[in-house]
């Protein structure tokens, strides 16, 4: 069986005083138990990565971050290794988010690379893929999907497959208020693991974790999670706030 993953994506927000405080009022909700069986991470701006990390360390939330550069370390001003990652107790890293991709131009490539350095580093990626607004309305959205799915797995061995969870993020739900409907997502999740158990083999398609992203929020995560095929959810403005987050975290 997949354990459920409720990922909060907290962006570009949040001083670290703002962060301790977030994560202080979900460590309080953790000790009190979830609704059932279920994954939490939280991935905060690089610059609270490092303070939270203690806070969490003995915890049951997971602490990962929202970026990375592929190499090991070098002379890539402004950049964050796996290396720094794993030092500082991360386990996750967001990567192939449509925000890297659209307004700092990462493409398929780059992304591939970055989703073998993290698993050689023992970092989970999330990797984030996920159609445009005009993608979908011409048709293409699970073409798109799919492709951003082959280009960014590429080359991996099935056991290293297994180890990566994904995020099914259409560009237009993010930060939109505007989420697909639970039907519209299901099947493009279908759609996602049939392709991993065409390209990987069932065994794994079955183990892979698929989060869907867009405008989670407290009255609609319980639909989509009630879909066979959504493992999950990555969760961008409404995992900001504690109760709201809270709420999704124990979706029915
Ligand atoms: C995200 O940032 O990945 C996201 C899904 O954001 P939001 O929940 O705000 O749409």
């Amino acid at each position: 069986m997949r354990t459920p993953l409720i990922a909060g994506n907290w962006k570009m927000y949040k001083t670290v005083a703002e962060a301790v405080e977030l994560v202080e009022a979900l460590l309080t909700s953790a000790e009190q138990g979830y609704a059932s069986e279920r994954e939490v991470l939280v991935c905060p701006p690089f610059t609270a990565l490092y303070p939270l990390a203690p806070l969490l360390a003995d915890s049951s939330i997971a602490l990962g971050a929202q970026n990375m550069y592929h190499a090991d370390e070098g002379a890539f001003t402004g950049e964050i290794s796996p290396v720094m990652l794993k030092d500082i107790g991360c386990r996750y890293v967001i990567l192939g988010h449509s925000e890297r991709r659209q307004i700092f131009g990462e493409d398929d490539a780059l992304i591939n690379r970055k989703v073998h350095a993290a698993l050689k580093h023992g970092l989970t990626p999330v990797l984030c893929i996920g159609e445009t607004k005009p993608q979908r309305d011409a048709g293409d959205a699970e073409t798109v999907t799919l492709g951003q799915l082959r280009a960014s797995l590429h080359g991996l061995s099935a056991t290293q497959a297994r180890g990566v969870v994904l995020a099914y993020e259409p560009v237009w739900a993010i930060g939109t208020g505007d989420t697909a409907t639970p039907a519209d997502a299901q099947a493009m999740h279908a759609a996602i693991r049939a392709a991993l158990a065409s390209d990987y083999g069932q065994d794994i398609a079955d183990a892979v974790r698929v989060l869907y992203g867009g405008s989670v929020k407290p009255d609609n995560v319980d639909a989509l999670m009630a879909q066979p095929d959504i493992d999950g959810a990555l969760v961008g403005g409404a995992s900001l706030k504690a109760d709201q987050f809270v709420r999704i975290i124990n979706y029915q």
